[in-house]
């Protein structure tokens, strides 16, 4: 385990398992329609390589930067630094991200989407954080509730750190005070 973390929360081997179990049930809900996947960067990249190998209909991938900056309001701003390449016109669009926190982020994206004219937009999150959910946004595919605490790994960074990390953990209070 990496020096700066606390407890593993999700080990590689669970997180594969789920991306099994979650990659067969996208198959067969979406069978017979044109899929594309869009990876929040960077965090969802190490999730989004993962489920996707057991993923077994044809799906696009596409991916969107953004960018959260925090104003006057506490509401928060969510900035598009980098938009999709393809058109969403009648397309499936499923949402891949690596946590679902507050909701701020996915309550701007999916109306963005949507308003393009997707065919639907659906959400599937690696992990999500129940007690800090602050807008109507519901998953559609969750891989694992997890407490409220700053977790680091498979993706997930602090300061652009540890996103190389093969499972979930709790960053130490002492790397961010
Ligand atoms: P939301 O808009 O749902 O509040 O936040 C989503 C984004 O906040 C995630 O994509 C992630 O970048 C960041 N985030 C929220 N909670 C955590 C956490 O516990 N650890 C890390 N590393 N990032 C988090």
């Amino acid at each position: 385990m990496h020096k700066d973390c606390k407890e593993i929360l999700v080990t590689g081997e669970q997180i594969t398992k789920r991306c099994q179990e979650l990659g067969a049930q996208i198959s067969k809900d979406y069978e017979g329609k044109e899929v594309i996947l869009v990876g929040l960067l960077k965090g969802s990249v190490p999730f989004l390589a993962e489920l996707s190998k057991y993923i077994t209909i044809d799906v696009y991938f596409d991916y969107m930067d953004v960018s959260s900056y925090d104003g006057a309001t506490s509401t928060g701003n969510i900035v598009v630094e980098t938009d999709l390449k393809q058109s969403v016109r009648g397309k499936h669009i499923l949402i891949v991200e690596d946590i679902l926190d507050t909701g701020r982020t996915l309550a701007t994206i999916v109306p963005y989407i949507r308003e393009r004219g997707a065919a639907s937009v659906e959400i599937v999150t690696m992990l999500f954080k129940p007690e800090r959910l602050e807008r109507s946004i519901e998953a559609k595919y969750i891989g694992f509730n997890v407490p409220n605490a700053f977790v680091i790994g498979f993706g997930l960074d602090y300061d652009q750190k540890y996103r190389n990390l093969p499972y979930v953990g709790i960053l130490k209070e002492e790397c961010y005070q």
